[in-house]
């Protein structure tokens, strides 16, 4: 089975959460991203389909795996090496791996399948005032699936939020976003030539979007990502405070500074990490940028 029309490869699903939006809810984060920002904590989120994750100081050698796919090696001291050209993903060497040397990032969930665990906690949203997240990757990417998931949800009275690049791939994309409970909004940068080189996409249909859903008085938290050199500037910082206070609907204002909790999981799946070399951002910056959003009036909040 591909992720397809009714089906999403899901990479994490954390219930219990008091982030992704206000109360207790349960976020399900789905593969599949249009873009790829070079600081991306989540890379396992970015392709739609599950891929092979390999931890090599796991492995302790028993020949399991090499025995049942040509793809895959095991060279003396280095562990398992999987000629990822040919590899298909197929998950049957990290099923029998003994010591999780071999792992799959995501599963595919049917709307159903999710739909049934979500709605088990709908006690707890309902007395906290809280719901469900819907994120990635990028949330509005399996369109089909999320508009049918949120559908189901919010039929049975939970409340919905989508956590979104704002990048609309599709006419349903945006009209998830037009259904949604809450936006979770990312703003990455405000200058368009840079933001194609750090995320591979344009900015000005995101800024028009996120003007869309302010006209329609959607509620809005927008989430900042801060990262050092490349959009903490003061400029843009005054840009983004100024495009935020006009959007007219945002709730909250969360700025995520950079940190490198993603790091680890780039050799894993075979990728290079594309920022080698930054520092976490110390929280005394994030603070200082904090008060200038602060200014706008709006509940600004490091973390989210
Ligand atoms: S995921 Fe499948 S194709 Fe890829 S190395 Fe493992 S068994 Fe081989
Ligand atoms: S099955 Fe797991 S532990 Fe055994 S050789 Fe393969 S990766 Fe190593």
């Amino acid at each position: 089975m591909k992720s397809g029309q009714n089906t999403a490869a899901v990479f994490n699903l954390i219930r219990g959460s008091f982030v992704d939006g206000w109360g207790i809810r349960t976020t399900i984060f789905l593969k599949g991203c249009p873009l790829s920002c070079r600081w991306c904590c989540n890379p396992e989120g970015q392709s739609t389909e599950p891929e092979l994750a390999i931890t090599p100081e796991d492995c302790t050698y028993c020949g399991l795996c090499a025995d049942i796919c040509p793809h895959l090696l095991l060279p003396d001291d280095v562990g398992p090496v999987v000629d990822r050209d040919l590899c298909g993903n197929c998950g049957s060497c990290a099923r029998i791996c003994p010591t999780n040397a071999l792992t799959m990032f995501g599963e595919l969930y049917t709307v159903d399948r999710a739909f049934e665990v979500l709605i088990r906690d709908k006690a707890y949203y309902d007395r906290s005032g809280g719901g469900v997240t819907i994120g990635g990757g990028e949330a509005t990417f399996s369109s089909e699936f999320t508009f049918d998931l949120m559908k189901r949800l919010q039929a049975e009275g939970i409340h919905v939020a989508i956590d979104t690049c704002g990048y609309m791939t599709s006419p349903l994309s945006l009209k998830i976003l037009e259904q949604a409970d809450l936006i979770l909004f990312d703003i990455k940068g405000m200058d368009n030539e840079r933001h194609i080189a750090d995320t591979g996409v344009d900015n000005d249909g995101i800024i028009e979007t996120l003007m869309h859903l302010g006209r329609l008085g959607k509620d809005i938290i927008i989430r900042l990502p801060l990262i050092p050199g490349r959009n903490d500037d003061e400029a843009t910082l005054v840009k983004e405070a100024a495009l935020i206070s006009s959007v007219g609907s945002v709730r909250r204002i969360d700025l995520m500074p950079y940190h490198e909790f993603g790091v680890v999981k780039y050799p894993r799946l075979g990728l290079v990490y594309p920022l080698d070399g930054e520092s976490p951002m110390p929280r005394e910056r994030a603070e200082e940028i904090a008060e200038i959003f602060r200014k706008t009036g709006i509940p600004t909040q490091i973390g989210g």
